[in-house]
């Protein structure tokens, strides 16, 4: 049966990204996948002002059974990224101007000067470029999910986050997204201070 609550849960997590600048009307997406049904929010719609009946809900067999507007054009992206990792019910897409900035530069985001973020996020890869609303996007997803990891870059575009439940995704992607925000900052005043190779390799394997 459709669920009013994972619509719901969509629109709160897609206004919260909106609210911290994470997302808007015409990039970004969010979505759920509970009891075979998959919620995601809808193309071109700005996000701080979703109702339920926007968000566009599709059955297991990929018919669409509700939503007034069409579905955010990742659709496949989101639907693609579930088959890859049994663990994955909500998926977050956005373009954090810090990520999306090493995604621009195709660097990866990690830091031996940041503990929190070597502990909780280890290394945030870059998935190799494909055209946004393509197959290509989502190419290069699967091998950094079979890492474990949960939040990645996609090159030349913005990021992807994953998790148990699409808050998870959510938090994840505010959180690297933060870490990212200090690491630039802290280049401006200097060079960070990498922490010992030891101490590194502990957090790593946390
Ligand atoms: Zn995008």
């Amino acid at each position: 049966m459709v669920s009013i609550s994972a619509m719901r849960e969509v629109i709160m997590v897609a206004k919260r990204l909106d609210e911290k600048n994470l997302v808007n009307a015409f990039e970004g997406n969010v979505s759920i996948l509970r009891d075979g049904y998959l919620y995601i929010t809808p193309s071109g719609k700005n996000k701080a002002l979703l109702t339920e009946e926007m968000i566009a809900v599709f059955d297991a067999e990929g018919q669409q059974v509700g939503g007034i507007v069409p579905a955010s054009s990742e659709l496949k992206m989101h639907r693609a990224v579930y088959e890859m990792r049994d663990n994955i019910c909500g998926i977050v897409h956005a373009h954090p101007p810090c990520l999306t900035a090493y995604a621009l530069c195709a660097k990866s985001f990690y830091s031996e000067a940041h503990a929190e973020m070597l502990w909780d996020h280890k290394c945030i890869e870059v998935v190799p470029y494909g055209r946004p609303g393509s197959d290509n996007i989502y190419i290069g997803v699967k091998p950094i999910l079979d890492k474990g990891r949960d939040v990645m870059l996609l090159a030349n575009h913005g990021a992807l986050a994953v998790g148990k439940t699409v808050f998870d995704a959510m938090n994840k992607m505010e959180s690297v997204e933060n870490a990212a925000k200090i690491s630039i900052l802290a280049k401006l005043i200097g060079e960070p201070c990498a922490l010992p190779k030891e101490e590194v390799q502990a957090l790593l394997a946390i």
